[in-house]
């Protein structure tokens, strides 16, 4: 069965441009009232992962762009866990740093927790100091929140909260559990007065749960994972996967790709988010946000 209209696109750019626009006002403004230089943001990348590299650099001009100062320090991928630690520290201490952001992944020889937990709670743009996952986990709702929430889940609320999409008593699955990812959106989503599903790789019949779901959120990277079968008719879908197309896909080989198929799944879906330009924007213009907060907070 497909719905007879076409389905809300939600499109990221217009909704995160408006965030980064709102933001350097934001800026302009405590410049003006008297504060003698903008907020900073350092991104630390470790290793040589491409994709980081891209992600790190393009954080870096949009803070530029919002009028931030920002700052990219990139580790060789034998820089060990006491050095970064070593960085950390440094930038922890320097009251001209607001926002720390440690670009994941770390290399193997790293432990991913230590580092995550050594970032001043304050300065965590990212929201993944265990401190602050603890107080999101112990919120009863979004006034208890930490001051910055994961960057990519946050954003995937801003973009349904944007677009008028109704979720209190609705059934939101959500397909991945990771930490920057699944985790933080369930809470979110709870806090949002959802019934919440989290699905991951050991659920078995994932897509029997998807199939009842109003919502499904999938974040999981594996392109065209889920397909029209796996989504009741007029389901919102969310496509949080970014996934560069290999060899494997001849006619699209290195092009991004989301976790959904989303040509068939639009046939029948009320609302899909596209990849690219859906939330992706989102969570750079949450990172901005959030390190604003942290500067005035
Ligand atoms: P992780 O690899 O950390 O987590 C993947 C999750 O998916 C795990 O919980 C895993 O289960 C689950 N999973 C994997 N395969 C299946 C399957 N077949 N069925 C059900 N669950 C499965 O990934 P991330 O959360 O970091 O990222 C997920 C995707 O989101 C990637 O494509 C990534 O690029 C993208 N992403 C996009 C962002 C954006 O700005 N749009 C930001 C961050 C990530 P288990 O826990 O059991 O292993």
């Amino acid at each position: 069965m497909t719905t007879e209209t076409q389905p809300l696109l939600l499109a990221g750019k217009p909704v995160a441009d408006a965030i980064l626009a709102e933001v350097k006002h934001g800026i302009q403004d405590l410049l003006i009232k008297g504060h003698v230089a903008p907020p900073q943001l350092v991104v630390i990348v470790v290793g040589d992962d491409p994709a980081s590299h891209v992600y790190t650099q393009r954080k870096a001009v949009v803070a530029q762009d919002v009028g931030m100062r920002s700052q990219r320090i990139a580790l060789l991928a034998s820089t060990t866990q006491e050095q970064l630690l070593h960085h950390i520290a440094a930038l922890n201490a320097d009251a001209d740093v607001h926002g720390i952001l440690i670009q994941l992944p770390l290399p193997n020889h790293i432990n991913t927790h230590t580092v995550l937990a050594a970032v001043d709670p304050r300065k965590d743009v990212d929201g993944f100091h265990p401190q602050n996952l603890g107080k999101l986990l112990g919120a009863w709702d979004a006034r208890q929140n930490p001051v910055a929430l994961p960057c990519t889940p946050a954003g995937t609320m801003t973009l349904l909260n944007h677009y008028g999409i109704e979720l209190a008593g609705k059934h939101a699955v959500v397909v991945g559990r990771s930490t920057i990812v699944g985790k933080p959106l369930a809470q979110l989503l709870l806090q949002a007065n959802a019934t919440v599903t989290v699905c991951h790789s050991q659920t078995v019949d994932v897509f029997a749960h998807t199939r009842q779901a109003d919502i499904v959120c999938v974040a999981i990277g594996r392109p065209g994972w889920l397909t029209a079968d796996a989504i009741q008719p007029g389901a919102v879908v969310i496509d949080i996967g970014i996934n560069r197309l290999g060899d494997d896909h001849p006619t699209r080989a290195g092009k991004l790709a989301g976790d959904v198929d989303f040509d068939s799944v639009a046939l029948k879906a009320s609302a899909i988010t596209p990849v690219p330009g859906g939330i992706g924007p989102l969570t750079i213009a949450t990172l901005m946000q959030n390190t604003l907060k942290l500067f005035v907070s």
